[in-house]
């Protein structure tokens, strides 16, 4: 039997405290206990099913229903006015080998890890260094706190540059679409499960590309996400070096097309597999802070990440930092930003007094930290705009009052239809800020000023943003028209009701 605990008609808040949504029921659902390993056959079928009549009744009581992830959108893309599902009990996994693949499966299947939807981004790190063949995520965002389905879910990256996005490696999604429609979603071009299986397991299965694509990044609108599969690669470990280079042309360069020959390397020659610039705005002339990280084969005698007094690991992200600042009412912000960002984020590395981090993915992207009130916003721009879009945000005079950081991270082009990550290579800035007056306003002015300027550019769906229709089509064009195609034609109107939210509306995309 499946537990499912109604919380009664309250506030929720999401981790980082600046979204808040007033519910008519909260829902936690948990796994049956089972006598030792679940069997992926039969023990799932009690939470589907009990998900399945969660949807129901939303239908019958005229409520809109949304699941939850990690709450660590800064977006209300998470929330919608009616119930919402806790989903992060729901955390099972089950690796499978070649019985369980359809023959026209092109990878490896013992890198393909079934999960349900509440397994978190750290759980997935530690589940797939258990298995007898240890293995990694791909890439992974910032900090791990996040559920691996809430994170695709808004198009999650790092800086895995020729690579792409969380959702890049996802290739199979399981989803409760409706109180008797139980899904099974893969593009038609890359089969991935065994037929027998999908039906052992109850779910209709659907092949289509454009339908995978639209359901991958879909915010929530598609149904409760019920499990995914994902491919994953052998463990490995992450050198990680980080270095104050001057923001002179030569790294403006390797911002704007990721050829790195024209700065210091710490490995010249060899090509890093993640690459990211920080600049503090209040002081460029200070340089950009360099993180490089390269592959390494997986070994067990090298001593593992440190973490810093705040609690904070080597490739934590820049949002736990400038949360740091708290209230900056009153205050002059750029002396305030340099101190933080020069006590808090240090070089390491050769030439340092530090040495260079090495880690797993999970050691070196370690934060599960729920930090203090804070804000971010998000853009994609195309590579090349990158130092266009710099030069821009430096120069607005709002930056003064911005109590926060710019930073350049770089992922290939993702195939989800309203992935953020839409260029050939897009470069995703983000602006990691504490929460402030200065900060909404430095936002308005960045986007205003890419509008005004002729930048194309997106948004990323789990951070703040200012989406109307028209923008959002301005930035997906008819992408748009695909995507709810797709929608229609997974949700019945009934299903669709349910899933559609205030967010979605907002962003003409219901
Ligand atoms: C400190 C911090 C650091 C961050 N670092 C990065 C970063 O490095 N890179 C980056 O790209 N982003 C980053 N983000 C943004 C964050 O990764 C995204 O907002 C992400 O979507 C949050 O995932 P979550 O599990 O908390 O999901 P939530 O915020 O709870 O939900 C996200 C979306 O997923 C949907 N969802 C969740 N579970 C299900 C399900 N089972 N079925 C259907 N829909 C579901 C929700 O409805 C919602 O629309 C960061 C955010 C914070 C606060």
């Amino acid at each position: 039997m499946a537990i499912v605990n109604i919380n009664p008609a309250n506030t929720w808040v999401n981790q980082h405290l600046n979204v808040s949504q007033a519910y008519d029921r909260l829902y936690d659902v948990f796994n049956p206990d089972v006598d030792g390993d679940p069997d992926f056959m039969s023990d799932l079928a009690p939470t589907i099913s009990a998900l399945a009549g969660i949807v129901g009744d939303a239908i019958n009581d005229g409520k809109r229903l949304r699941a939850l992830g990690g709450g660590w959108s800064l977006s209300t893309a998470a929330v919608t006015d009616g119930r919402l599902i806790n989903t992060k009990n729901l955390n099972w996994r089950f690796p499978f080998g070649a019985a369980g693949v359809s023959p026209g499966y092109p990878g490896d299947p013992t890198l393909l890890m079934y999960t349900q939807a509440g397994m978190s981004v750290a759980g997935a790190n530690n589940a797939l260094f258990e298995q007898t063949r240890p293995q990694a995520l791909k890439t992974s965002g910032a900090s791990n706190g996040q559920t691996m389905v809430g994170a695709f879910s808004t198009g999650t990256h790092g800086s895995r540059f020729q690579f792409g996005a969380m959702q890049d490696y996802v290739v199979a999604l399981h989803i409760i679409a409706g109180p008797g429609r139980i899904l099974w979603l893969e593009r038609a071009s890359y089969p991935v499960m065994a037929d027998h299986i999908v039906a052992g397991v109850g779910a209709q299965l659907i092949r289509d590309d454009t339908i995978f694509n639209s359901a991958l990044v879909s915010f929530g609108s598609f149904g409760v996400v019920y499990g995914i599969v994902i491919e994953t690669e052998p463990l490995y470990l992450l050198e990680e070096e980080r270095h104050r280079l001057p923001l002179n042309p030569a790294l403006r360069q390797a911002m704007r097309t990721l050829d790195f020959s024209g700065i210091p390397m710490p490995h010249p020659g060899e090509v890093p597999l993640h690459f990211e610039v920080v600049v503090d705005p209040h002081n460029p002339a200070g340089g950009g802070y360099v993180t490089t990280m390269y592959q390494r084969p997986y070994r067990t005698d090298y001593d593992p990440p440190t973490v810093s007094s705040s609690g904070l690991g080597p490739g934590d992200d820049l949002l736990a930092v400038m949360g740091q600042i708290g209230d900056v009412l009153g205050v002059i912000v750029a002396p305030l930003v340099n101190t933080l960002v020069t006590t808090q984020y240090s070089e390491f590395g050769p030439g340092t007094p530090k040495p260079a981090q090495i880690g797993t993915p999970g050691e070196i992207f370690f934060s599960t930290t729920s930090l203090q009130k804070e804000m971010s916003a998000e853009i994609g721009v195309a590579l090349e705009d990158a130092e266009r879009a710099l030069d821009l945000m430096l120069a607005l005079p709002e930056v003064t009052d911005y109590p926060g950081l710019v930073s350049f991270r770089y992922v290939k082009k993702s195939k989800a239809l309203l992935a953020f990550t839409k260029f050939d290579t897009t470069c995703a800035i983000e602006l990691p800020a504490a929460y402030a007056d200065g900060t909404t306003s430095y936002y308005q002015a960045v986007w205003q000023g890419l509008e005004d300027a002729g930048i194309p550019f997106t948004l990323h769906w789990g951070q703040m943003n200012n989406f109307t229709p028209a923008r959002v089509r301005a930035m997906y064009g008819t992408a748009v028209d695909d995507w709810i195609a797709s929608r229609n034609s997974v949700l019945d109107p009934q299903s669709r009701a349910v899933f559609t939210s205030p967010f979605l509306e907002a962003c003409g995309l219901a």
